[in-house]
């Protein structure tokens, strides 16, 4: 945030101003929406929720020193009023993103953004201060939250933008315009909502349309692996940059493998120069995002060497994203409960391939949502390739696609012990508990809406 005062404030987001005694104090602390994040000096948010009404929290964070409330209605406490508070928490963001001359990087896409994002700021923090997207708040309100954070030592400002449907990027990047917008892929996340994959093309693609011309340093950084992505070169402006696998890539990978350990390496080639990396973090979907990362840095001018070394050391910053933790009995549980998609299932498991080698390997797999007509297809293969990698045991945790998971391994040859349904993750812990060995890698994965961390987590507390 850069100091600003009760006034300009009111000004910046057309508001009233209510019970406040001197309005030429400023706004020091950050801006928040949770009352328990209230420092001296904080603007503090008021959003009408379903189960709570931030008004109500008005007269305690005052107590709690903040220098006033923005509100939608007035509070008895120093507030600024406005109709819509969103709205004016938005354009407060873009007032001091302005102000601050920082350069923005957004980025969106159907998987991996969280990560891409976290991959982004550990490169970049290390040629200046950069502030980025805190876990995954990329909506309307988390994004100008997050905006808000960044200072006048802030260089580069990292967000993250998720999607819903056709006009939300564009509402985004209206808030805090982007200089360099990176597309990762138009996958099947959220389908139903948006109709089909044209249409969530449609919807990403609007961060290259927002993006300034080549001549003023736009960036768009695309997906060259990606038809849907790569086809939004021609809605932009700015200067196209490609990153992928894919020859004609501006920024590619080549000799791509998995380390014994389980992590991807790789000859990372860009316009000025080649280095070797070797990652930290598990699963070879992170070439993907990590090229992405790559290009982005070396649009904004660093070199091969300094990306490699700060790809190769960057970790996970966001939880249950293939997170390894060893158990004191020497069991390894790789947590990837985050979300699931055919692409990172496949990765996973070979990961776990890698990784388990020599030593018995078990994937507690459920469910991957959103697949429409795919979805058996998709199940069937991911049990297919368990058996094919000759990970120990399947265990497919849920309802139906879980059977498919296991039908999938038994077709491959799976007939015995080593693929096994349970119903829930309560079975599936049991199940473990009871079976599993010192030395035994677990792989725990599946959607969001399966909560499948939950296995995981009585895995580590409670062996
Ligand atoms: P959200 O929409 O929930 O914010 P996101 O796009 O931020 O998701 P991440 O949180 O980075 O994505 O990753 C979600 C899951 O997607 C991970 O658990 C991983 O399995 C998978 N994933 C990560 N990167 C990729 C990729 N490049 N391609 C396919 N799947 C990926
Ligand atoms: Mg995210």
């Amino acid at each position: 945030m850069i100091a600003l005062s009760l006034a300009e404030i009111a000004e910046v987001v057309g508001g009233q101003t209510h019970d406040i005694p001197d309005p030429s104090a400023l706004v020091t602390g950050p801006v928040v929406r949770d009352s328990r994040e209230v420092e001296p000096g904080s603007l503090f948010v008021a959003f009408v929720g379903e189960r709570v009404d931030g008004h109500d929290y008005a007269a305690a964070v005052v107590e709690a020193g903040a220098a006033a409330v923005l509100a939608s209605r007035p509070v008895g406490v120093p507030a600024i009023v406005v109709a819509d508070v969103q709205a004016a928490l938005g354009a407060l963001a873009r007032h001091v993103v302005r102000e601050l001359g920082t350069t923005l990087v957004a980025l969106t896409g159907s998987a991996g953004k969280t990560s891409t994002k976290d991959l982004i700021a550990q490169v970049l923090r290390r040629k200046a201060p950069t502030v980025f997207t805190p876990g995954s708040l990329n909506n309307e309100i988390g994004l100008p939250l997050t905006a808000l954070t960044a200072t006048e030592e802030t260089r580069f400002l990292v967000l993250e933008m998720g999607a819903r449907g056709i006009g939300h990027i564009r509402y985004l990047t209206g808030l805090t315009p982007p200089k360099v917008g990176l597309v990762l892929n138009v996958g099947t996340a959220h389908i139903g909502e948006f109709g089909g994959r044209e249409q969530i093309a449609q919807a990403k693609g609007e961060l290259v349309e927002a993006l300034p011309p080549a001549s003023e340093g736009g960036a768009a950084i695309l997906n060259a692996d990606d038809p849907l992505v790569r086809a939004m070169a021609s809605r932009t402006k700015a200067k196209v940059v490609l990153f992928g696998e894919s020859g004609e890539a501006d920024v590619r990978a080549e000799n791509v493998r998995l380390t014994d350990a389980g992590q991807p390496a790789f000859r990372l080639h860009t316009p000025s120069g080649a280095s070797d990396v070797t990652m930290r973090l598990y699963g070879e979907h992170h070439v993907s995002n990590a090229l992405a990362a790559a290009a982005v840095a070396h649009e904004l001018g660093m070199s091969a060497e300094e990306i490699a070394t700060a790809l190769s050391e960057a970790g996970s910053l966001s939880r249950w994203r293939m997170e390894v933790t060893e158990r004191p009995d020497g069991v390894t549980v790789v947590n990837d409960a985050y979300n699931a998609n055919p692409e990172s299932m496949r990765a996973a498991l070979r990961a776990l391939a890698a990784m388990g080698k020599g030593r018995r390997t078990w994937a507690v797999l459920g469910k991957m949502a959103e697949l429409g007509d795919e979805s058996l297809a998709e199940h069937d293969a991911v049990g297919r390739l368990a058996v094919r990698l000759n990970v120990g045991k399947l265990v497919a945790v849920g309802g139906r696609e879980a059977s498919w998971l296991q039908l999938g391994a038994y077709n491959e040859g799976s007939w015995g012990e080593e693929s096994v349904h349970v119903s829930d993750a309560q079975a599936a812990i049991d199940l473990l508990r009871s079976q599993l060995r010192p030395g035994d890698v677990v792989l725990v994965k599946a959607s969001r809406s399966v909560g499948l961390e939950s296995v995981a987590q009585a895995l580590l507390d409670g062996g």
